[in-house]
């Protein structure tokens, strides 16, 4: 059996590789972060696996800010906090 190739990208919270369609992709828009299920949205983005320690440190820290090169709003965190799976 071989492998398939399937895209991987990194969680940018604990950096574990994951397939692509696994992980949970949010993308810095004029309106703010918004979450992009279907993966195809424009903009800069970031990748967080569905580890939930992941999404509170994405909330609660700078790294998601810094991946982004984006200042979190209020609106952000709490757009965050209730995406996490
Ligand atoms: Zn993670």
């Amino acid at each position: 059996m071989g492998k398939k190739h399937t895209p991987e990208r990194t969680c940018v919270v604990c950096r574990e590789k994951r397939d692509k369609r696994a992980l949970h992709r949010i993308v810095r828009t004029d309106a703010g972060l918004e979450l992009d299920p279907s993966g195809k949205m424009n903009g800069r983005g970031a990748y967080l696996c569905d580890k939930k320690s992941c999404w509170e440190k994405a909330v609660n820290t700078t790294i998601l800010s810094k991946s982004l090169r984006v200042t979190l709003t209020e609106q952000d965190r709490e757009r965050l906090k209730q995406a996490i799976p």
